[in-house]
């Protein structure tokens, strides 16, 4: 009898989130009534805003309740495209977009349709912990470019172009970045963007946290708005989840250029189809009115990042870049020789602060804290980690 566990494709090697042990151990502790700092948490800490929520209401009263072109309407699409020609100075027309189900599908989608087996991606690292599984799940290989803190994790162009071979279909970008909150340099951008065209491989520049960068001296910069050869080589993904507070209404998109959008409109056609009409409109009403929001949202992680910055002072045997974008802190802590795993999962149980292991990262000896939560929480959570750490040192 065939044995139907060993059926093997690319989807049977995807690793679970590193995050797992941590989510079970704060589940008990939730069910307990502990009182734990939550800093694990990619989300913002703030509410939908209510103008959203009330298109997203009316669209539902007015029927957008059925099904509408997979690749998003064209209303959004449009919407979309403005936004990136005003603000991104990217120049793409409403047909090079689509709205996927969350920018994670949107990135998932435009590597499947890119990216097959015998071909590499690069990933400079740390990175967020998808995009290798999203890789893997292609059929195509991980090539892990490792950056360091001295140099702000922005990656060596000199490493790229070693890294680079013939079957080198794409470099993975992210900027602000999460987990290390670096914002790459245009000076940077505009180095890559030559060697991108040069050896001809595609970009895809994650863009999540373009509204969260935080020193006008080191503004967000997107990739494809340098020319027309590096945008005809550029995947911008975004998303509605972080800037507006909408992680749960599972809408981000990816603007491409035409040839690669015609591959991922029927990849998502037959695997997800159009996401729900209503939240689309909901889309609109946020790029159209709601910049305000996001920009009080950005003060307030520009004023948690200072905080948390100055109470980690406190700490011994830590270090840490100071973050210049999103709303992540990777603080090394290979000072304590345990794994981060291991450093996490005594942090719930000994200090009651969730983080999140930097293994998942591809950044073993760190721990990611996020500061979408309460400054309340943020102070509580230094003074135990203080303690933690003192007591770890002996
Ligand atoms: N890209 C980055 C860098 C992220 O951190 C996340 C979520 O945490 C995503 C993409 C996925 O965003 P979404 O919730 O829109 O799928």
């Amino acid at each position: 009898m065939k044995n139907l566990q060993a059926v093997e494709n690319h989807m049977g090697i995807l690793s679970a989130a590193e995050t797992l042990g941590i989510w079970k151990k704060l589940q008990q502790c939730r069910e307990q009534k502990l009182d734990v700092c939550m800093m694990s948490f990619g989300e913002p800490d703030f509410d939908t805003p209510e103008i959203v929520k009330n298109a997203a209401i009316e669209a539902i009263r007015q029927n957008h309740t059925k099904y509408s072109p997979p690749e998003g309407l064209r209303k959004l699409r449009e919407a979309i495209s403005d936004k990136l020609r005003l603000e991104n100075n990217i120049q793409v027309g409403a047909e090079q977009i689509v709205v996927s189900c969350g920018a994670k599908f949107a990135i998932a989608a435009a590597i499947a349709a890119l990216c097959g087996v015998g071909d590499e991606v690069i990933i400079p690292v740390p990175a967020w912990v998808s995009y290798s599984e999203i890789v893997k799940a292609s059929g195509a290989e991980c090539v892990f470019l490792p950056t360091v803190a001295a140099d702000n994790y922005e990656l060596n162009c000199r490493e790229l172009e070693i890294a680079i071979t013939e079957r080198t279909r794409l470099l993975i970008l992210c900027s602000p970045s999460n987990p290390t909150g670096a914002v790459y340099s245009r000076e940077t951008l505009e180095k890559i963007a030559e060697i991108a065209v040069r050896k001809n491989i595609m970009i895809l520049s994650d863009e999540c946290y373009e509204k969260f960068a935080f020193d006008i001296k080191r503004p967000h910069v997107s990739i494809a708005s340098f020319n027309h050869e590096i945008a005809e080589r550029t995947i911008t993904i975004n998303a509605f989840s972080k800037t507006y507070a909408m992680t749960g209404w599972r809408m981000g998109y990816s603007a491409t250029p035409l040839w690669l959008t015609k591959r991922i409109i029927p990849l998502q056609c037959h695997f997800t189809n159009n996401i729900p009409d209503f939240i689309q409109y909901a889309g609109i009403a946020a790029l159209q009115s709601c910049r305000e929001e996001y920009e009080q949202m950005c003060r307030r992680f520009a004023r948690r990042r200072d905080m948390i910055c100055e109470l980690l002072k406190e700490v011994p045997g830590i270090k840490y870049n100071i973050p210049q974008g999103a709303f992540y802190i990777l603080i090394d802590i290979s000072a304590f020789g345990i794994s981060s795993q291991e450093f996490c999962e005594r942090l719930i149980d000994e200090a009651l602060i969730s983080a999140s292991p930097g293994s998942g990262f591809k950044a073993e000896g760190f721990i990611r804290l996020s500061y979408a939560c309460s400054e309340e929480t943020i102070e509580k959570a230094c003074t135990r980690l203080r303690d933690f750490c003192r007591k770890l040192l002996g």
